[in-house]
């Protein structure tokens, strides 16, 4: 496990204190991937680093964008002012650890109006850690709160948002609303994009869409005929 993590020195956008964070080495080995892009690898779950904490002021975010100064600045440090922080969040995380990083890091990131893409991000890598723990409520509650946020990015925010294409992101609120049961506006989704010319070119997005949405139906077409024929 040594050689895996690392230890680098990161200086904190809101307090300007430097402070250790651990980070995990890019060479894992990918075992396999759900089709919500949860991915699993073989030596480590690297989520569990991927939000960084500062120990001095307590503020916590994303790795990829911790080192950005914070919308409402002002208002995070009116927040965090006089307030007694230990925390210590550095060295290697156990699950609990890990989900507390996640909701510190969404509880800063709303406060400060972060992109909606980021914040489903955060909602979506907390899910996949319910996931691990078979808590399948607390999942479903993460996974309806990733795909609003998603959804209000096709509004707020210029396409691609990180490395997901407008149809990438489409299929994946699509995804979202079937596994948290919404089959019509899971179908509604996916349709689209199974119908998009664009869709050939980007053909793991297509193919993942074309599944999701037969799965999609098959869960209707159980759902109609369990409630009866009155309710169909
Ligand atoms: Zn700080």
């Amino acid at each position: 496990m040594a050689d895996i993590l690392y230890t680098t020195q990161k200086k904190c956008s809101v307090c300007d204190h430097e402070f250790n964070v651990t980070r995990v080495r890019n060479r894992l080995t990918m075992l396999k991937q759900d089709s919500d892009f949860c991915t699993y690898y073989g030596e480590i779950n690297p989520n569990y680093y991927a939000v960084w904490v500062c120990p001095h002021c307590g503020y916590a975010a994303q790795d990829a964008y911790f080192e950005e100064t914070p919308n409402s600045l002002q208002q995070i440090e009116d927040f965090l002012r006089d307030r007694e922080v230990r925390v210590d969040f550095s060295g290697m995380r156990d699950w609990e650890q890990a989900v507390a990083t996640y909701k510190l890091a969404i509880f800063f990131a709303e406060m400060a109006g972060t992109l909606p893409s980021r914040l489903g991000g955060l909602y979506l890598k907390l899910a996949w850690l319910y996931r691990e723990a078979g808590k399948t409520e607390e999942e479903m509650v993460a996974l309806d709160k990733a795909r609003e946020n998603y959804e209000g990015a096709f509004l707020r925010e210029r396409m691609p948002v990180g490395n997901m294409t407008q149809l990438a992101l489409e299929y994946l609120v699509g995804e979202l609303f079937r596994r948290t049961g919404k089959l019509p506006e899971a179908l509604n989704y996916l349709g689209k994009v199974v119908v998009n010319p664009q869709a050939k070119k980007e053909k793991r997005i297509l193919e993942l869409a074309r599944e999701a949405w037969n799965t999609a139906r098959a869960e209707k077409k159980q759902g109609s005929a369990e409630a009866g024929p009155e309710n169909r």
